[in-house]
């Protein structure tokens, strides 16, 4: 079996998995006790959390641990916008963000908050123009993605952070998928808060940090414990953010350069190989190198996204129609939705390949192999 769904997880690097065997060994004590055990777990902690915090030129103090993007992503919605409510009702995100952002944005809505969508073009990205005429007085908060975890496409994120500083409204982004890909630099970027997740980088699940700008205040989401600085309640998993904390010193700037190079060089192979065999299909997106290189979203006119997704399993290739969250479920994805109306066929024929760092160019042949037999059986036996 070839794996090639790593927009939705990682497998866990060998050396996290290392980490996190010998910390679950030696390091059980809980990091708020002020004995010896307490303290060594603490020192794990501090330690983590400083590779965490330099990874995106922030401080150790600012990063937030909790149980991945999802919590981090409502706690940094959900939280300052009713810590802001006095200032204002409105906040700005996309048509294609992450569920995680959408749903807490609804529940806002349900509380009296304004939320405006930005629509996006046919390559997945917003217009500053839009953002622009969307931004006003009333507006308290921004969270837009930093790169699309259906299609791959990377948002003005230096634009609207520089078009920001000035106003009063804070700047979120879902950074999950650039993460571990791109340079991150939240102070050179003005992001206010950042969210993000181990297990896309061959991390362990259930593990991610929100940064947050000292000058941010909200209540935490999970109230109980004076953890984190009183902002995440809950007895620390010194095991997991140690496991996070190897991933994140796998990935070298030279590391990451060397991933976007490589997983742009796989997407290329693929559209070649499907070129040379006269296969009929568009990509969903462009190819803009700084995109996030690993997700490739190709639409197969004709082919149902079913089909195809069900026959490459039985191939031996896992790969995914949407995203994964919404894979289990029929709904059309709304990121395709976004960009090509409700009524593009590509909604229902197209796929997700993403790359990962275990990925080589002989498995993409053989990838490549596979979907043009599939397709090429399919569209014989509809006719
Ligand atoms: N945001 C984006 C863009 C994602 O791709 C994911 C992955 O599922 C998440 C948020 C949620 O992350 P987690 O599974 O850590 O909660």
């Amino acid at each position: 079996h070839i794996y090639l769904d790593n927009a939705a997880t990682t497998p866990m690097a060998d050396a996290v998995i290392d980490t996190m065997t010998a910390r679950m060994k030696d390091m059980f004590g809980n990091a708020s006790s002020t004995h010896w055990f307490g303290r060594e777990a603490h020192t794990v902690m501090d330690k983590s959390r400083q590779i965490l915090a330099d990874s995106i030129n922030a401080k150790p103090n600012d990063i937030v641990m909790t149980s991945g993007a999802t919590e981090s992503n409502n706690t940094a919605i959900t939280e300052t916008a009713r810590a802001r409510r006095d200032l204002g009702k409105h906040i700005i995100t996309t048509a294609i963000e992450h569920p995680s952002v959408m749903k807490p944005l609804a529940a806002l809505e349900d509380e009296g908050f304004r939320v405006t969508y930005l629509p996006v073009d046919e390559t997945g990205r917003i217009s500053m123009d839009d953002f622009e005429a969307a931004l006003d007085d009333d507006t308290i908060l921004v969270t837009i993605m930093f790169g699309n975890n259906e299609v791959g496409s990377r948002m003005p994120i230096e634009a609207i952070g520089a078009r920001l500083k000035d106003h009063q409204a804070w700047f979120h982004t879902d950074a999950t998928q650039a993460y571990g890909l791109q340079d991150i630099d939240v102070e050179a970027m003005n992001i206010d808060m950042l969210s993000t997740s181990a297990h896309k980088i061959n991390g362990p699940k259930g593990i991610g940090f929100l940064y947050r700008d000292p000058k941010i205040l909200f209540k935490p989401l999970l109230k109980g414990g004076e953890q984190e600085l009183k902002r995440r309640a809950g007895t620390e998993n010194i095991v997991e953010i140690a496991g996070f904390a190897t991933a994140v010193s796998l990935l070298t700037a030279e590391e990451k350069a060397t991933r976007q190079a490589k997983y742009l060089g796989f997407k290329k192979q693929l559209l070649a190989r499907l070129d040379d065999a006269g296969i009929d299909y568009k990509v969903n997106g462009d190819l803009a190198p700084d995109n996030l290189n690993h997700v490739l979203n190709i639409w197969y006119p004709g082919i149902s996204t079913y089909a195809l997704q069900t026959n490459l399993d039985l191939s031996g290739f896992a790969i995914s129609g949407g995203s994964a969250c919404t894979a289990g479920s029929l709904e059309p994805s709304h990121v395709l939705t976004a960009m090509f109306g409700a009524d593009s066929p590509r909604i229902g024929e197209s796929i997700r390949t993403s790359f990962g760092s275990e990925n080589t160019p002989e498995q993409i042949d053989a990838y490549a192999d596979a979907l043009i037999r599939i397709i090429n059986r399919l569209k014989a036996k509809a006719n």
